[in-house]
């Protein structure tokens, strides 16, 4: 079965008693037991629920992996696999992290004893240099955020594996429509689901997948005793956004490499970050281990005046926080993801005051293509007047 198929009938979509034809909200905190003498498949809905289950599964069927648990957010279920580690032990995270990730590891890891090394996502030699006689696990999220820069996913699990490590992927970025990290040998995959696996900004959730049962054991146990499950409600509307997945990721994606030779023609932009161009320098190891550059891309204006001439005359994608919506963002690290990071390590990163970050939605190509332009002329001719 392909993906599109998959989506539609790869996990119990269909209710098996009614035949409903979506999985029903099971909306218990507990289930009536036939006896108290024995034990039954769901007793309490943070052990386990059906509308819950049902979710696990198909993101399970998706990603390619046996074992799957839904969290209240992306935040819940990284915090969940990385409180699996003890005290004592290192981990070798790549350091353009997901803001969120990078404080939970310095702000909450460290004071458990839990110590970590970041490196640049691209250096393989210093993914390999980092590690200790006490490292655990390689963790990795590429393409990256905001500067889409693209690691090789095959280098670092030869890597782990060669020192018996864990390999642990953010890949809320490409999804498994695009990326299928656990047939490239990752051990645990983790995404936001909301981002591009719900699609419709209106719901918050975090999915952990992986082949390894020890593993799907650990992270089980984890969200049941940090209890960070997702109500069902929200793992409903992300079964229904998740049908869609492929035909969203498709239209996005499409859209995003005819912006991104757009704006890499343009005389107002600098440069442009898109693994799906060929001028990208992750561009061969992307075209091998995923499917597209994906629906996210970069881009860097002159400065900061450049920034909010072409975000106010921009009409179509709305300005905010976020990602992998129906509809496109528009981000501003600066003021939003990075608006914590000093400006001299900031601009150190690449994320400069020119820098703005688009989340290609399903509008229409040709409509996004006609705003953009006429948003980039307006930065031109104020430029010109200067
Ligand atoms: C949004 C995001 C997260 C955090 O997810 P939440 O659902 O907001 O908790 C983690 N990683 C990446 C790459 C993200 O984009």
């Amino acid at each position: 079965m392909k993906d599109n198929t998959k989506l539609i009938h790869g996990y119990p979509v269909f209710d098996e008693t009614t035949g409903a034809s979506s999985i029903p909200l099971y909306q218990c905190s507990t289930f009536s037991q036939a006896s108290i003498k024995d034990s039954q498949p769901y007793t309490y809905s943070r052990f386990g629920n059906p509308t819950r289950h049902a979710l696990e599964a198909g993101i399970a069927a998706i990603e390619g992996g046996q074992f799957a648990t839904a969290f209240a957010s992306g935040m819940s279920a990284i915090s969940a696999v990385l409180l699996s580690f003890s005290q004592g032990d290192h981990l070798v995270l790549c350091k353009s992290i997901y803001g969120g990730t990078f404080q939970l590891v310095n702000e909450v890891l460290n004071r458990f004893g839990i110590e970590v090394t970041f490196v640049d996502e691209t250096d393989l030699a210093a993914w390999e240099e980092a590690i200790q006689p006490n490292t655990k696990a390689l963790y990795l999220e590429t393409p990256s955020n905001p500067l889409l820069q693209v690691t090789d996913i095959n280098d670092v699990v030869a890597i782990a594996r060669r020192h018996d490590l864990l390999t642990i992927i953010d890949n809320t970025f490409m999804t498994p429509q695009f990326q299928k990290p656990l047939e490239l040998g990752v051990d645990l995959v983790i995404h936001s689901a909301t981002k591009f696996i719900n699609g419709h900004s209106d719901v918050v959730a975090g999915l952990v997948i992986t082949n390894d049962e020890v593993l799907a054991q650990q992270v089980a146990l984890q969200q049941k005793v940090l209890g960070g499950i997702l109500g069902v409600e929200d793992c409903w509307l992300i079964m229904r956004g998740m049908k869609t997945l492929g035909l969203r990721m498709e239209q996005s994606a499409k859209s995003a490499q005819q912006i991104s030779e757009l704006l890499a023609a343009h005389p107002a932009v600098k440069t442009v970050h898109y693994p799906g161009l060929k001028s990208h320098p992750g561009y061969q190891i992307q075209q091998r281990q995923a499917t597209s550059g994906g629906a996210v891309l970069s881009f860097e204006l002159a400065d900061q005046a450049a920034v909010f001439t072409f975000a106010e005359a921009l009409k179509i994608p709305i300005a905010a926080v976020s990602l992998g919506g129906v509809e496109s963002i528009l981000s501003y690290p600066v003021t939003m993801s990075h608006a914590c990071v000093p400006k001299a390590e900031r601009e150190k990163q690449g994320v400069t005051e020119g820098l703005l970050r688009l989340s290609v939605g399903i509008e229409d190509t040709e409509d996004l293509i006609a705003d953009l332009k006429q948003a980039l002329a307006k930065v031109s001719v104020k430029q010109t007047v200067h």
